[in-house]
């Protein structure tokens, strides 16, 4: 029997965005369901960015340590002029964001383009380019790559339908892909088993979809410092 290890999300809302759960509800509904490990990314842009990181950071400094499970504090960079990711990026980190993922530009929303395109060159400040949906080009898949950035298969309505083409383009050039929930509330979270899936019905190989939901998850979480789980 294959071993998918213990589960990772990177990508989850609550309510200090449009998620419904406070980040003790959602540690908890994901322990529940198999996870070690998640991130809390609500959206930000100028007018919230500040309070959104001092609330999640506050909450794992303070609450962090009483949990069985790790909680990184996260941002999802979301509706930016594709030319400002860089400036709000490097203000996420430098406000306590250990993980950083951009809104990308899902094929059910519309995100502004050039937005897949400015995120993968942002080596060292954006960990996740979430949903880039079918607009992901071959060119930018390589920069991806290049620059240490995780591609997203999604399990979230409407945004998955960006998988197949993200799978395929990703494993043509060898792009770490990583299965998220985009959960905005505790029904949206995913046992490992069903992220496998997700995995699989992009297309990927079993091989290739144990690595998307295993050893990617395992590489980023020992990259965001939360390796003492
Ligand atoms: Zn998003
Ligand atoms: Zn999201």
């Amino acid at each position: 029997m294959k071993d998918l290890g213990p589960r990772y999300d990177f990508h989850i809302h609550s309510i200090f965005s449009d998620g419904n759960l406070l980040p003790a509800a959602i540690a908890r509904e994901a322990e529940v369901r198999g996870h070690s490990a998640i991130a809390i990314t609500d959206h930000v842009d100028a007018s919230n960015i500040e309070d959104v990181i001092k609330a999640i950071t506050k909450f794992v400094k303070e609450q962090g340590p009483t949990l069985p499970i790790k909680v990184i504090p996260g941002v999802e960079i979301s509706y930016l002029r594709p030319d400002l990711i860089k400036e709000y990026a490097k203000k996420a980190r430098k406000l306590g964001a250990k993980l950083i993922v951009v809104h990308g530009e899902s094929p059910v929303e519309p995100v502004i383009p050039g937005t897949n395109h400015a995120t993968v060159q942002l080596k060292g400040l954006v960990d996740i380019l979430a949903h880039p949906g079918k607009n992901l080009t071959e060119e930018d898949t390589r920069t991806a790559k290049e620059n240490g950035i995780y591609l997203e298969l999604t399990s979230r309505r409407g945004h998955k339908e960006g998988n197949k083409h993200v799978a395929e383009i990703a494993r043509k050039v060898g792009a770490k892909l990583i299965v998220n929930t985009d959960s905005h509330n505790e029904t949206e979270l995913l046992s490992q088993e069903q992220a496998y899936q997700v995995a699989l019905e992009a297309g990927l190989s079993e091989e290739e979809a144990i690595a998307t939901v295993k050893d990617n998850p395992s590489e980023l979480l020992i990259r965001v410092g939360s390796t003492q789980i």
